[in-house]
């Protein structure tokens, strides 16, 4: 079993999809480790950090050369991987609704397409739940980002020369990033109050010390719903939840959004008109710029200021936090992997019908074969 470790070739993207730890996890279930060199140096992980392990470094296209698994972080371009064994699987973050035609060209190219995201949110997979363990990353990353966009303090001090009030944080959007941004807003000392549409991150947030801030006269979602995800709220609500919002945003001096629709573009949670009722100084993150964006006039890679406020867009915040997001992310692609071991055959096994291998695959002999793309 041969497992290729690829450098990222998106630009901006730090993270590598092995570390030195989960290279000896996988020798010692008998696999061969072939790294790319320069892969880990994004994530301060030295070629010799990889070699000491016991894998050996190599250009791409001798790490590619008759691998039966491909690793990476974002999914690699398809006429990158020649060489691979037939029917290798390629496992990474493959974004496969945002880039459809590589997912079909990697059923052209015979490479069978694993995508992390699309693990089942389900006990069974907590751990091997990419979405989880770099969401999480980025809700404290949202945190100290606004803390350096602001030309204030977050804690309240009571210095010689006066006082200084504890800054109000707004958390829009309360799944595991919204959660991770309560905990470390409170940490750094700041008024913390937060809202979603599902009605069980109430609890959640009162837990956590914050504010629940909540559309009251229109029904939400009650509990998780499908897989614990959101789903597009009646125009209804949407017109409670601004209103809400709208009184309550004025007040506030640091708003950090993280609300997503699995397959679909971010829902519009704040307006140009709302965040021209803030304090000038204030600042926005909104981490589903990516998605389309929560908020009005943020933009991908961008640090716009409208009224006086800082609208954050930063691209990939996982990668801003590379050695942490690339040590999280190499063990869920090790607990996945190393779940599935056969030992005998010296290699992962994806029986038909598990719920883990059919929710991830997006393609097998040469077709697309994903249900969810398929719809
Ligand atoms: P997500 O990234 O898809 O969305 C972030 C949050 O935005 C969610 O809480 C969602 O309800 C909220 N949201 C969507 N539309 C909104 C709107 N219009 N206004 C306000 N908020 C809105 O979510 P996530 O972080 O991936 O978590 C989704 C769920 O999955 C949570 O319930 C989480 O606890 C659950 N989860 C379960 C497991 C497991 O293994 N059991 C693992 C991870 C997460």
């Amino acid at each position: 079993m041969r497992i290729a470790v690829l450098a990222e070739q998106a630009p901006g993207e730090r993270r590598v999809a092995a570390t030195p730890e989960t290279v000896k996890k996988f020798i010692g279930l008998g696999a061969t480790l072939a790294v790319e060199a320069g892969a880990g140096s994004g994530a301060s992980i030295a070629d010799s950090a990889y070699t000491d392990a016991g894998a050996s470094i190599a250009d791409r296209a001798a790490t590619l050369a008759g691998a039966d698994l491909v690793l990476g972080v974002q999914g690699p371009d398809p006429s990158s991987l020649a060489g691979v064994a037939p029917g290798a699987w390629v496992a990474a973050i493959l974004n496969p609704f945002g880039e459809r035609a590589r997912v079909d060209a990697y059923a052209a190219a015979g490479v069978e397409a694993l995508a992390m995201e699309f693990m089942p949110r389900i006990t069974r997979a907590q751990s091997m739940d990419v979405l989880s363990s770099q969401a999480n990353l980025s809700g404290y990353k949202a945190v100290l980002d606004a803390a350096a966009e602001y030309g204030r303090a977050f804690p309240m001090m009571m210095t010689a020369a006066g006082t200084v009030s504890a800054a109000r944080v707004f958390v829009m959007g309360v799944g595991v990033a919204g959660l991770q941004a309560i905990a470390t807003a409170r940490r750094l000392g700041a008024q913390v109050s937060a809202t979603d549409v599902r009605s069980a991150t109430k609890e959640q947030i009162l837990s956590l010390g914050a504010k629940p801030i909540f559309v009251e006269n229109v029904a939400g979602i009650e509990g998780e719903g499908s897989g614990g995800y959101a789903t597009e709220m009646s125009a209804e609500y949407q017109a409670a939840q601004a209103e809400l919002v709208s009184s309550h945003i004025a007040k506030q001096d640091i708003v950090i959004t993280t609300a997503l629709i699995p397959g679909r573009t971010a829902p519009r949670l704040v307006s140009d008109a709302q965040l021209a009722t803030m304090r000038p100084g204030s600042v926005v993150i909104d981490l589903a710029v990516e998605q389309g964006g929560n908020v009005e006039g943020s933009a991908p890679g961008e640090v716009v200021e409208r009224h006086g406020v800082k609208i954050v867009g930063h691209r990939n915040v996982p990668s801003r936090l590379a050695a942490d997001a690339s040590a999280l992310y190499a063990r869920n692609l090790f607990n996945f992997l190393s779940a599935f071991w056969d030992k005998e055959a010296g290699r992962p096994v994806l029986p038909d019908g598990d719920e883990i291998g059919d929710a991830v695959r997006l393609t097998r002999g040469g077709q697309v074969v994903s249900a969810r793309l398929l719809g």
